[in-house]
């Protein structure tokens, strides 16, 4: 890496990641994109068309396993046998929750982020969405309406291919530039042409969908396999991997370094108030970081102020609180995974 120059740095793979890769690079900036989960390519995607009876749990999964490591991501629909590999195992990435207001964090950390796990339903917000608020008098009025963001929108879905039906605008689901939408079955046309018979103003459509029924840029139309969460190796439905990072790779202006290769550490600041927090405070100092042990709320909100700084040592703060409760203000904890990148970096064995 020595030597290289970067107009601009992109932290993250994911759909915003590799939209703004994709943008910058084709405006002629060199980018380098910092993800801090493993490579991927469609070869890991493991599960694709594969069928029930070759997974071992019969694509059920060692559900003892899962309440022990993926307690949280597996309560997403979409987690299972064919797809664990794209999701964070919980026991390693533990994080602190308000048990009055408990939070389900799902996490895909590796290239393409969640856009491999995605549902790609993308309607369009309507006019009436960017008003009603101000309308139902709550929160604050949106700075923009959707006459601003249309060409975006435009911009947006005929770049990523997004199918959907047309024969119905309507202000709450705006027709975009579609694809062709996918054929109803028999039974949704049957309750499609009920509705309309029964509520002419009224129609049961599709919604819009960010898989392809035609081919664009080198992907393939969907061949209607069904199971999407699982990977799509005909690029049929938009990802970074299908979509965004080969077009940004195209510019020959795209430099993508994953993090999860032992070479490199975390970006950003990571601290953890977890028992294991004093263990990595002692290599944060070892690697000639200036490191403090927090055990106070207020010390901790104005070290995080501390930790956004640029200028002087990088630095780093482990946090040891007793509390029954995990404190809400903490930052998300990365304890396991950040020693073993401080350790790696070290030449230390991971454990
Ligand atoms: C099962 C499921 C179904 C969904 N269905 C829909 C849907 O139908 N329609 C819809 O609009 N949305 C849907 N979503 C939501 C959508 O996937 C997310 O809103 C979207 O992926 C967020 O994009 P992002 O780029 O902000 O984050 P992500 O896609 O999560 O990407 C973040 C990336 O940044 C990396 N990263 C994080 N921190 C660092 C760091 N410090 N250094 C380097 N890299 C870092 C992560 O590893 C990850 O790769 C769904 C989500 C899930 C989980
Ligand atoms: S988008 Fe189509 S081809 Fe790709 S996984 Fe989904 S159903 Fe299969």
């Amino acid at each position: 890496m020595s030597g290289y120059d970067f107009d601009a740095i992109v932290i993250g793979s994911g759909i915003s990641g590799g939209w703004a890769a994709k943008e910058l690079t084709e405006q002629g900036l060199k980018v380098l994109l910092l993800e801090r989960g493993r490579s991927i390519t469609p070869a890991d995607y493991v599960g694709e068309h594969k069928p029930a009876w070759e997974f071992h749990f019969r694509q059920l999964g060692d559900r003892k396993r899962y309440e022990r490591d993926y307690p949280i991501q597996s309560t997403c629909y979409a987690f299972g046998e064919p797809t664990e590999q794209f999701w964070i195992k919980d026991s390693e990435h533990p994080y602190g929750q308000d048990p009055a207001r408990p939070f389900r964090w799902i996490r895909g950390n590796h290239l393409g982020g969640k856009s491999l796990m995605w549902g790609r339903t993308t309607p369009r917000w309507g006019p009436i969405n960017f008003e009603e608020n101000k309308r139902d008098g709550h929160g604050v009025d949106w700075p923009i309406r959707y006459d601003d963001i249309r060409p975006w929108y435009d911009h947006v879905e005929e770049f990523i291919g997004v199918s959907g039906q047309t024969e119905y605008d309507s202000p709450f689901a705006p027709v975009g530039r579609f694809q062709p939408g996918m054929l109803m079955n028999a039974c949704e046309t049957f309750v499609a042409d009920s509705i309309r018979k029964k509520f002419p103003d009224r129609r049961l459509t599709i919604a819009p969908s960010a898989v392809l029924t035609r081919a664009l840029h080198g992907r393939a139309p969907c061949h209607y396999c069904g199971p999407c969460e699982r990977g799509c190796s005909t690029g049929s439905y938009f990802s970074s991997i299908s979509s965004t990072l080969p077009a940004a790779k195209a510019t020959g202006n795209l430099t993508i370094v994953t993090l999860d290769n032992g070479q490199y550490g975390e970006t950003g600041h990571q601290a953890s108030h977890t028992g294991r927090g004093i263990d990595l405070h002692r290599i944060a100092e070892a690697s000639g970081f200036a490191a403090v042990e927090l055990t106070d709320l207020a010390d901790i909100t104005r070290y995080r102020r501390e930790l956004l700084r640029l200028d002087g040592p990088p630095r780093f703060a482990t946090i040891r609180i007793s509390t029954e409760t995990p404190v809400r203000a903490l930052p998300a904890r990365d304890g396991v995974h950040l020693k073993n990148r401080f350790r790696a970096h070290l030449g230390l064995g991971v454990n």
